[in-house]
């Protein structure tokens, strides 16, 4: 199944050799850059061995082609979003910015799931429900 990951504000590829890259910026304002893996609930990331990230930190993550903050807020708790295209369906992906922290949501016209550990299955608060 082809998969593309778009920026949520300028629509541009964040989908390269099959890793989402992402601009990271720590707290102390350390910057680096982050591939992803493109499978939900699989939070293995690619970073610079110089750009150290301890669990628990929070990460600001951001459009590298836009510079845009991908953060959004739900429920006073903070994500980041990215847009994923799948065979021509547009879905919402947020997962934590909490390093080390294992939920992410994808989120469709009538279609939510949950990925991750830490990820709460029965959160309604998209406004819908699991439909596994
Ligand atoms: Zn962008």
């Amino acid at each position: 199944m082809q998969k593309n990951f778009i920026c949520p504000f300028c629509s541009g590829q964040l989908y390269l050799n099959e890793r989402i890259v992402l601009s990271a910026q720590k707290h102390d304002g350390t910057r680096g850059l982050i591939l992803l893996t493109p499978e939900l609930g699989d939070y293995r990331a690619i970073k610079h061995p110089t750009f150290k990230i301890i669990a628990g930190e929070h990460i600001d993550f951001y459009c590298p082609l836009c510079h845009k903050n991908l953060m959004v807020e739900r429920n006073d708790k903070k994500f980041t979003q990215v847009t994923m295209i799948e065979t021509g369906d547009e879905f919402e992906v947020f997962f934590s910015q909490i390093a080390g922290e294992k939920c992410t949501y994808v989120v469709g016209d009538d279609y939510f799931k949950a990925y991750g550990e830490d990820a709460d299955e029965n959160t309604n608060f998209w406004g819908v429900k699991p439909n596994y």
